[in-house]
């Protein structure tokens, strides 16, 4: 018998219609165990923690985020998994977060939700909720073989860190372009070994502090002066800058010289390609090159959902905003890859 914790925040997959309205609105986990009434005879001893209020996950937040480690930490050495329900919305930003959050998982935290509700004919619930549990309880030797924060969504398992949602009408919702997926499930689940988590060894830490004092710039061709400088004077400490292709920016002079000026004055500005796929290589082009010279870091592959919720965890632990700047450009829980 499994010993699996499911922490329950909302999203569709627990939603009903609004009969007055015809809007979906959260509805308690009870309707999760009424439509799915194999749960209780499975080989597995459910724990269910339910968010009160649940919600659609438009409406996450970082205090649901730290109350969501903290209960994993207390529970960690009792169960053999976790499975946290929540809105496909903000999933990949969740599951990026608490990735920072839990360093040295040796245990699979696996998220999964729905895009139809549980009560539809033809929901994905059913399907999405049993793979996650079965991934959360899978063991070879006595050792969990998932040891991270994974989203599972229409039978594919994926770094959390590597996810985005890419589409609101397919139950195919989530991609991760730029890291393999970890494991398939058809018949049998197959785990693509090389590429899963491995941290035997580690220490098991959660960790508490956030620090949302993060802004975005993504760029557009014509995008003004005013808009740019109201980004970069704003009372945020990190600037996650969407650039173009493989990190470039235009060349003009006066916007090079407020990036200087934002720099200077101790803000950091990370850059990531608003490309899904590929990496930033700083100084590959010429519209890349003075970046580097003044100082823009290089977020490589980073997904924009890792690159937000990572400044914020880093921004949490450390006041030193050069630490930050150090941090954010490494690899921390193999959310990007290095290309220099
Ligand atoms: N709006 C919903 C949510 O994110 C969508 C979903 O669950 O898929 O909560």
């Amino acid at each position: 018998m499994y010993n699996i914790f499911i922490i329950y925040t909302g999203g569709t997959i627990g939603m009903v219609k609004d009969p007055e309205t015809g809007t979906f609105i959260p509805f308690d986990f009870k309707l999760i165990e009424k439509n799915l009434p194999d749960l209780s005879r499975l080989n597995y001893k459910l724990t269910v923690h339910s968010f009160e209020p649940i919600i659609d996950s438009s409406n996450m937040r970082p205090s649901i985020w730290l109350e969501m480690a903290k209960i994993i930490r207390d529970n960690y050495s009792l169960y053999d998994g976790f499975v946290i329900l929540h809105g496909s919305d903000t999933m990949a930003y969740s599951a990026s977060i608490l990735s920072f959050l839990l360093e040295g998982l040796q245990k699979p935290v696996i998220f999964s939700g729905s895009q139809l509700p549980i009560g539809e004919i033809r929901t994905d619930a059913r399907e999405n909720l049993m793979t996650a549990l079965e991934i959360a309880s899978a063991k070879r030797d006595g050792v969990s073989i998932i040891q991270e924060v994974c989203i599972l969504f229409d039978n594919k398992l994926f770094r959390g860190n590597r996810s985005f949602k890419y589409n609101s009408d397919k139950f195919e919702a989530f991609r991760s372009p730029n890291y393999p997926v970890l494991a398939e499930a058809g018949i049998h689940i197959r785990y693509n070994e090389e590429v899963l988590a491995n941290n035997a060894g580690l220490e098991f830490i959660c960790h508490y502090h956030i620090d949302n004092r993060v802004g975005v710039l993504k760029l557009f061709p014509g995008i003004s002066e005013e808009t740019i400088q109201s980004v970069l004077n704003s009372n945020v400490r990190s600037i996650v800058m969407e650039t173009f292709g493989s990190g470039n920016t235009m060349t003009d002079s006066w916007f090079l010289d407020l990036l200087s000026e934002a720099i200077k004055s101790g803000k950091n500005i990370l850059d990531i390609s608003q490309c899904k796929v590929g990496s930033v290589e700083l100084g590959r082009y010429e519209t890349s090159q003075g970046l580097k010279a003044i100082g823009v870091l290089n977020g490589y592959d980073m997904t924009f959902e890792t690159a937000v919720t990572k400044l914020m965890y880093l921004q949490g632990e450390l006041s030193n905003q050069e630490d930050v700047a150090h941090w954010v450009q490494q690899s921390l829980r193999g959310e990007l890859t290095k290309n220099d």
